[in-house]
């Protein structure tokens, strides 16, 4: 029970700084990140077998994304 009360006296000092720094610091927030318009991990569909892979590792053509290069050929014929 004594742990108890030490967390508790703990937590509230921890509160009280948190309080005193917030004014401390007021008007300077910390840069909030900015979405990136595009995830790096988007998965896309191959239009030719449907396989689904990040578009890091797909391979671009004009009608899509192909999870391969012979994909790509066969559906697009080039
Ligand atoms: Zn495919």
């Amino acid at each position: 029970m004594k742990y108890l009360l030490l967390i508790g006296i703990v937590l509230g000092v921890l509160w009280l700084l948190r309080q005193q720094r917030g004014q401390a610091g007021q008007g300077r927030r910390p840069p909030s990140p900015a979405a990136p318009p595009a995830s790096p991990t988007e998965i896309v569909a191959c239009p030719h077998c449907s396989v689904h892979l990040p578009r890091a590792e797909a391979v671009a053509g004009e009608r899509g994304h192909y999870c391969s290069e012979s994909h790509r050929q066969e559906a697009e014929g080039g």
